[in-house]
């Protein structure tokens, strides 16, 4: 007879023999540049706390005075009873900053991204897709009914014939603001250009560029000088924000009223939780108020891509704090990061199939927060390692 703990038990145990079972590691002490892990301390380059706000003295102390007075929890969904004046007022600052109408607030950003496509789009649209983007861009476009295009990724031309094909009444064009295998910013210049040419809107996904990428550290339409010509923005407060949790859509203020009427992951869920409001209301007072957290952010991430490079490492990218260092062989890249914990340097290896076959890398993270010394040490332990190995 069918047994699930047969049928799932096996292919659990494929999983392990193809070597990607994902083994979560427990972390011990708060999110820092330096974490107890494994039973020891380690210098932690593999989390997304781009701006090292996630153990910021300020933020925590905000959150613990908005449970003293707006509560711990709401206990319903937005449109019952579970807005609060502060949940507005987050909305407000995120539209200002990204200079939009209005925001909505998800509890994710895979529930922003799965909770778009479907409550804008209907069959007489279509959308076009990098290959590339986030798996809940894709879980979302699956999810509604009009026409899909998949275009490889940030190849133009591609998406220019997909385009011009095209008879769809309304057109959109999603990306990720930054790919975050490659630490690659999109192409948002050619991509606004083709939108202009094919009357196309654009969607970006900026949850690896938020708050840090670009002069004012708006994103990845900062970096490229296009804040006026994107549509509709996504973002996470789970990364440089904070990294607590918690998603949102910035865009018109007839996408926004669309999606508080019929969003489905918006209208049953519940409302994001009052502290973390409070909390990322504060990190919007620091970011756009204090840049040194950004310019340190930039000279370590400058530093660290120099300096790796100069030790004749192999790395992907441009100007972004994830440094992919290419090992290529998957066996290697493993081998590689496990003898870089012996040296308390904690990074991770990605390998197929969440890279292509032959490009397996180490992911490097940069954060406002690592010091000088944590760098050098770093590039210490990665020219040691790479040596022995015969990587470089
Ligand atoms: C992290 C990430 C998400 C998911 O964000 P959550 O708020 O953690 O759900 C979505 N898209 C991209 C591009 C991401 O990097």
């Amino acid at each position: 007879m069918a047994n699930i703990k047969n049928i799932l038990g096996n292919q659990l145990e494929k999983i392990k023999q193809d070597g990607t079972f994902k083994n979560e590691r427990i972390i011990q002490t708060p999110q820092e540049t330096e974490i107890d892990v494994l039973g020891k301390t380690v210098i932690n380059f593999c989390a997304n706390n781009y701006l090292g706000l996630s153990n910021n003295i300020d933020i925590k102390k905000a959150a613990i005075q908005a449970i003293d007075e707006w509560g711990f929890g709401l206990s319903s969904v937005r449109f019952i009873c579970g807005t609060q004046t502060i949940h507005k007022e987050l909305e407000n600052r995120v539209s200002e900053f990204h200079g939009k109408e209005d925001t909505i607030l998800y509890s994710s950003c895979f529930d922003a991204n799965g909770g778009l496509f479907e409550t804008i789009l209907s069959k007489e649209d279509a959308v076009f897709s990098d290959e590339l983007n986030h798996a809940s861009i894709i879980d979302g476009i699956r999810l509604c009914k009009a026409e899909k295009n998949r275009y490889r990724h940030a190849d133009m031309d591609h998406l220019e014939k997909l385009l011009k094909n095209s008879n769809a009444r309304l057109k959109l064009i999603a990306t990720d603001g930054v790919f975050s295998m490659d630490g690659v910013v999109a192409p948002l210049k050619d991509i606004v250009v083709l939108a202009k040419k094919y009357d196309a809107m654009i969607m970006v996904d900026d949850c690896h560029a938020t708050g840090f990428l670009g002069n004012e550290g708006k994103g990845s339409a900062d970096y490229h000088n296009v804040l006026n010509d994107i549509d509709i923005v996504t973002s996470t407060f789970g990364k440089a924000l904070g990294g607590a949790s918690g998603g949102f859509v910035c865009a018109s203020k007839e996408i926004i009223e669309t999606l508080r009427q019929k969003s489905r992951p918006y209208l049953f869920s519940n409302s994001l939780a009052p502290p973390l409001v409070a909390a990322c209301i504060k990190v919007f007072d620091i970011i756009q108020n204090d840049y040194s957290y950004k310019k340190r952010l930039e000279k370590n991430t400058l530093y660290f891509r120099e300096k790796i490079k100069e030790h004749g490492f192999d790395i992907k990218g441009f100007d972004h704090p994830i440094v992919p260092i290419m090992i290529y062989d998957e066996k290697k890249a493993i081998k590689m990061s496990e003898e870089l914990l012996k040296k308390n340097i904690y990074v991770i290896a990605f390998s197929s199939p969440v890279v292509a076959r032959g490009e397996a890398r180490i992911r490097v993270q940069i954060s406002a927060d690592h010091t000088q010394e944590q760098l050098d040490y770093a590039l210490h332990a990665f020219h040691g390692v790479g040596t022995e190995l015969n990587i470089i």
